[in-house]
């Protein structure tokens, strides 16, 4: 409390403006505090997290068998990079494998960005091509390499020229595919629900589709679940419900419940590469990997994919219940929801934080909602009753 009082959330705000590069489009609140789906402030205003840390936060703040995993972790060993062996690592390795619909081996990083980085230079390796095939309205991470794949044009633009090779073309649209992929292609990258693109779930059948175009012509299917994984969309991975395999598959955000990891899944049949054509210092750290692990444990044991179905489908149908003269569409998968308005979302996420709802755009008009999966129907239902009153 001495702390917060010398150190407000004027103060914080003030500070960070002064001295960050300006980047973020900040929100003019700051977090010091989480527990579940709830965080707070300094002075100890209380918020519902919709934003869960961009998605980071799938088992909500500070889930205790996270904190017990990482303070257990931390007194042992804190560091291990990878030209050493490592006993969290291996377990996690041997955990996470065997949580996968296929085959695989893996690569660890330290986000997003990162695992995409490696999933475009594995897929050249692979295939010995150049050319990537990227989505409309696709996001996957701001790193050059990454960005190249990402399609909006203010996040491009300033950065031209990026990496050559990559084209564009609508999402969910076999046919468009099927006209972009060709001998040259190393790779197709794809979201299965476009989620900075404004929450677009693929149609059924289109990854499968995308699986045979690019088998057709001896190109590789990266499939991004930097956001869709661990349990956000009502699965532990989009790629169950799809039932699509992909050659390579990118993790990240919550991974490991909060702290920065990554993971680029390579599947088995891609083989070994040689030593050296990767790596990063911090990848497949040891208290990253006892987090991940104690992730994949609570998954599995409060049965979170299913609590994301059974919660994501109240909350879509509640949403479009209420027939909300602003909104023109909901929907979503799981617990990744969007409300696409009529009109510009920035003045209701503002109203929303106003009354104690973070919550997130996707796009210009869409209002995104990424609760933690253990968000209680209660605290859904007060989402639900401001999003009304400030819509109304
Ligand atoms: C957030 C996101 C990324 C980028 O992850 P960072 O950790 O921010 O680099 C890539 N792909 C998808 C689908 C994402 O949602």
């Amino acid at each position: 409390m001495g702390q917060n009082r010398r150190h407000g959330s004027a103060e914080m705000i003030a500070t960070e403006s002064r001295l960050e590069t300006g980047v973020y489009p900040k929100r003019q609140v700051a977090v010091v505090r989480g527990a579940g789906a709830r965080v707070w402030d300094a002075e100890g205003r209380e918020f519902l997290d919709c934003v869960g840390g961009h998605g980071v936060a799938n088992l909500g703040h500070c889930h205790p068998a996270i904190v017990a995993a990482v303070q257990e972790q931390a007194s042992r060993l804190l560091t291990c990079p990878e030209i050493f062996h490592n006993d969290q690592r291996a377990a996690y390795l041997e955990e996470l494998a065997a949580a996968l619909p296929f085959p695989s081996r893996i690569f660890f990083c330290n986000s997003g960005a990162e695992s995409i980085e490696a999933s475009i230079k594995f897929a050249r390796l692979i295939t010995e091509r150049p050319r990537i095939v990227a989505a409309k309205r696709g996001f996957h991470g701001r790193t050059l390499g990454a960005l190249s794949a990402t399609w909006e044009p203010k996040y491009r633009e300033p950065f031209i020229p990026l990496i050559p090779g990559f084209v564009h073309v609508p999402y969910d649209d076999p046919e468009a595919l099927e006209a972009a992929v060709d001998d040259l292609t190393a790779a197709v990258i794809l979201e299965p629900v476009q989620g900075e693109g404004g929450v677009r779930p693929a149609s059924p059948g289109y990854l499968a589709a995308a699986r045979r175009i690019c088998d057709a012509h001896g190109a590789l299917l990266i499939l991004d679940e930097v956001q869709t994984g661990f349990g956000r969309i009502g699965h532990l991975f989009a790629i169950e419900r799809d039932q699509v395999i992909p050659d390579i598959l990118t993790l990240a955000k919550s991974i490991a419940g909060g702290l920065p990891m990554g993971a680029t899944v390579v599947h088995e049949r891609h083989g070994p590469f040689s030593s050296g054509v990767h790596g990063t210092t911090f990848g497949g750290g040891p208290v990253v990997c006892a987090a991940a692990r104690a992730v994949l444990r609570v998954m599995q044991e409060e049965r979170i994919p299913q609590q994301a179905a059974e919660k994501g489908q109240w909350l879509i149908d509640t949403l479009r219940g209420l027939n909300l003269r602003r909104v023109r569409e909901v929907r979503g998968l799981g617990l990744l929801v969007g409300l696409e308005l009529k009109e510009r979302v920035q003045p209701f996420l503002a109203a929303l934080l106003d009354r104690g709802v973070l919550a997130l755009p996707a796009g210009p008009t869409v209002l995104r909602l990424l609760p933690p999966l253990v968000i209680s129907y209660d605290d859904l239902d007060t989402v639900v009753q401001q999003i009304r009153h400030v819509m109304q």
